[in-house]
């Protein structure tokens, strides 16, 4: 998982938190989010982009860490607690303090709410979309996110 990341210095890369990965259910996760539990403003991102394993690495406010908005993520689309998370861009221009930041599920388990596995805190606006389309729609949403942070300038 570690030699996914495009986006960090390899000392952050060695020094970043892993969850226990055993287990985890990859079929049902178009990306395997989490945030560090010893430094909640630090969040990462897994998920398959362009047929290659990328690791984003992602930074909140110490604001939106302690205490996430009520917004819609803007992946997919849940309304509920998000936070805005800021990705420095991959390569010079991330060196240089260039960045992409959007508004995602405070936990990172938007896969779980499209599936509706994991029911969001609040009621959700009516949707007609199958669980199939909430599902592209959320490739589509995190496809277009990872091409800002991966492409340089
Ligand atoms: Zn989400």
């Amino acid at each position: 998982v570690r030699a996914a990341f495009v986006n960090q210095s390899q000392g952050e890369t060695r020094r970043m938190h892993v969850p226990d990965l055993v287990g985890t259910p990859w079929d049902r996760l178009d990306f395997l989010g989490w945030r560090d539990p010893r430094a909640p403003h630090r969040a990462y991102l897994v998920t398959e982009h362009d047929g290659e394993t990328r690791g984003i690495a992602l930074r909140l406010t110490e604001a939106a860490a302690r205490r996430p908005r009520s917004t819609m993520c803007a992946l997919c689309l849940t309304v509920g607690e998000a936070a805005l998370m800021v990705a420095p861009r991959a390569g010079k221009p991330g060196r240089n303090g260039s960045s992409v930041g959007t508004y995602v599920c405070a936990d990172l388990a938007c896969s779980l709410y499209v599936r509706g596995i994991r029911r969001p805190a609040r009621a959700q606006p009516p949707e007609t979309l199958t669980t199939e389309q909430r599902v592209a729609r959320l490739e589509s949403n995190l496809g277009v996110f990872l091409a800002r942070v991966l492409r340089g300038g």
